[in-house]
């Protein structure tokens, strides 16, 4: 058989039709996949330790007295690396996201579901974290299903009390942590520590996140990657015949087979796959990769290193499965940028220069000044004339400033209501009113256009504002 007709072959998409978590019925099908081992789940093991050391710390990780990530959406208040941003700043935020978006595209566009495999909470924490506890509780994967086919006795209920008292310990951890990422470190320890009654919205919301996460990791499971994860979902459309995926090599492996005598395979028309079923054993989706890229996969690897094993044992090259794009598999052709990447890189480097262009420039105080409604000018003695104006200054630091308005490039002054400078505090806001005072004959126009600034007490300028200014007529 040749490429062509291996192809053809290959090209079946009747199992499309059914969803390997659902029977007949339409009821779940358990997945009990085989513990797995090898070079690419140790790799895996170790980057998810390190993120999920990273996760774990990441709420009592200070920056200049602040923590490195908190998405404080009660408060709107977000900081990132020390830096806090507020609604003001929703513009930064939202360009990020942009940019992310599209960097995870380009990057599922290149090299496909990597990010599911190796860096997603929801893979790591159910591969790497309660797997490996039901692992520890209650054997691989056949004695899994033996026990839950058993009638309840002693064994089966100490093993299912453990692990899942186990699962929802996890899981109220998992809820402090997200919460911490929320409310912030220091909040999180006050609910935990003060009294019950003084915190009950905080506890109930940590009792809610520990029962959904309890429910995720020890029910829902590979579900949420098959039929809740919009990510996963748009896979069809990002992916291309040259994204790298966890790929069956079909053209070695077909026509798959059970034959003893590995060097005579060839001769009877088998190829390198011995249909030995461990690639679907250990898949935590229930998949057959054999029938090729598939929603479900979340490229986990598990069966990269179950066939590498395989292989080893029967003497036959390595990497059946592997890391390879449609193209490689059928046309040995290993090209990683296509047009499609291209396009997207740029729209990237766009993006993030116009988001670092604007943090560049983002100020630390912002001021908006609005002329008072109803208000136009007021005539004063030593002819002068005023217009009021209502202002706003956002202290974005986590540093008290006595602020002061003056006019930039003009005499004239500022008349604060109330009092001549502007105590903003930290991390809040200022609002009030102010006149602004100009010699008549200074004004050229009716509506004149001003620029005011915002300065600190040691003179340096924080912000600039501009705003109109009403004379009672032209002057000459
Ligand atoms: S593990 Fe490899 S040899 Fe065994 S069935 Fe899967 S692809 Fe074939
Ligand atoms: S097909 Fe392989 S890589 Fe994909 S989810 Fe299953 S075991 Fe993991």
């Amino acid at each position: 058989m040749d490429n062509k007709e291996k192809k053809e072959e290959y090209m079946d998409q009747s199992f499309r039709d059914t969803i390997g978590t659902v029977d007949d019925q339409g009821k779940r099908n358990w997945v009990y996949p085989k513990k797995p081992s090898g070079k690419f789940h140790n790799a895996r093991r170790w980057v998810s330790v390190v993120l999920l050391a990273f996760l774990f710390s990441g709420p009592f990780i200070r920056i200049g007295g602040q923590p490195l990530l908190l998405i404080d959406v009660i408060d709107r208040k977000f900081i990132l690396f020390g830096q806090v941003f507020w609604p003001q700043d929703f513009y930064i935020f939202v360009l990020s996201m942009l940019a992310g978006i599209v960097f995870v595209v380009l990057f599922t566009v290149v090299f496909g579901r990597i990010f599911c495999g190796w860096i997603c909470p929801q893979t790591i924490f159910l591969e790497m974290v309660f797997r490996k506890i039901e692992y520890w509780i209650e054997g691989d994967f056949k004695y899994q299903r033996k026990l839950n086919k058993q009638p309840w006795n002693a064994e089966k209920i100490r093993k299912k009390l453990t692990k899942h008292g186990i699962f929802f310990l996890i899981s109220f951890i998992i809820a402090n942590t997200f919460l911490a990422y929320i409310i912030g470190s220091e909040e999180l320890i006050g609910i935990i520590t003060d009294p019950p009654k003084e915190h009950f919205a905080g506890l109930s919301s940590i009792l809610i996140f520990t029962g959904v996460f309890y429910w995720v990791f020890s029910w829902f499971r590979e579900q949420v990657c098959i039929v809740a994860c919009p990510y996963g979902r748009l896979q069809s459309v990002m992916l291309d015949r040259s994204s790298i995926v966890v790929a069956y090599d079909f053209i070695r492996g077909e026509k798959r087979g059970k034959f003893r005598k590995i060097e005579k395979r060839e001769e009877v028309g088998k190829g390198d796959c011995i249909d030995c079923h461990q690639c679907v054993d250990v898949c935590p989706t229930g998949i057959d990769i054999r029938n090729g890229t598939q929603l479900e996969c979340v490229n986990c690897t598990a069966c990269i290193d179950a066939c590498d094993h395989i292989m080893e044992s029967v003497n036959l090259p390595k990497g059946l499965i592997r890391y390879d794009s449609e193209e490689g598999i059928v046309n040995k052709k290993h090209k990683k940028i296509s047009a499609r990447s291209i396009a997207y890189s740029i729209v990237l480097v766009l993006i993030l220069g116009l988001v670092g262009f604007l943090l560049f420039n983002r100020s630390d105080v912002q001021a908006t000044v609005l002329k008072t409604p109803g208000q136009q000018y007021q005539i004063r003695e030593n002819n002068e004339i005023s217009n009021l104006y209502n202002y706003k200054v956002i202290n974005k630091t986590f540093e008290d400033i006595p602020a002061e308005f003056r006019l930039i490039d003009m005499d004239g002054r500022v008349e604060i209501l109330g009092n001549s400078t502007t105590e903003i505090t930290a991390e809040s806001m200022a609002e009030g009113s102010f006149f602004i005072i100009l010699n008549k004959s200074d004004l050229q126009e009716r509506k004149s256009d001003i620029e005011l600034g915002v300065y600190d007490k040691d003179g340096n300028l924080l912000d600039e504002v501009e705003t109109t200014f009403l004379a009672p007529v032209k002057t000459e």
